[in-house]
């Protein structure tokens, strides 16, 4: 395993070095503040890493975008979170787009399958005990599955509109990706007088 790491690593810093070579290779303009105002908070499904931007037209420094298994978050000191009030109060982030997508291995995530595989992969079994009692919560809770798409990603909007961290003028949508076409399907549409 470590043999075919080193292999992954070398070629990216291969990739990399030939890339910087090109005369065409320069940094995207900009501090780093999304020139649409937007955040985008998405799954890590790694079909999404080029399909996101795509789909909705978006280029490098348009967008904050920020992945998390499910796109959802799962608790109120989550980095997720952390990152989205950021964005909004030091980059003026005005629009929150939340994107689950068909197809999401989130949607039913098998808690004790993933510890079964954790310990087989060779994580202690009494760390992982010691972890969830500073954790507060099990393995298998902390894992939570997202459920249907349409019904998580509504949920994280509430969550995100009931947020007192999220100023009420941010406007929070929500969509789902066809990971199969590339189409959002708008089930949140956070313009307009009421709440999103
Ligand atoms: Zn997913």
């Amino acid at each position: 395993m470590a043999v075919e790491e080193e292999d992954l690593l070398a070629r990216l810093l291969r990739h990399n070095a030939a890339f910087r070579a090109r005369a065409e290779a320069s940094p995207p303009a900009g501090d780093g503040r999304p020139r649409r105002a937007l955040l985008i908070l998405t799954c890590m499904d790694a079909r999404l890493t080029c399909l996101v931007p795509a789909a909705l037209g978006l280029e490098d420094g348009d967008a904050h975008v920020v992945r998390t298994p499910g796109a959802l978050i799962p608790g109120p000191q989550d980095g997720a979170l952390e990152a989205i009030v950021v964005s909004v109060a030091r980059y003026g982030t005005r629009d929150i787009l939340v994107l689950g997508h068909t197809d999401c291995a989130m949607e039913a995530i098998d808690g004790p399958q993933v510890r079964r595989q954790l310990q087989a992969q060779g994580v202690d079994p009494s760390r992982l005990a010691d972890w969830e009692q500073g954790a507060g919560l099990g393995l298998e809770a902390w894992l939570r599955a997202a459920g249907e798409p349409e019904a998580a990603v509504r949920a994280t909007c509430r969550q995100l509109r009931a947020h007192p961290l999220i100023p009420s003028e941010v406007r929070i949508h929500g969509g789902v990706l066809d990971t199969g076409s590339g189409a959002v399907r708008l089930v949140v549409d956070g313009r307009g007088p009421g709440p999103g």
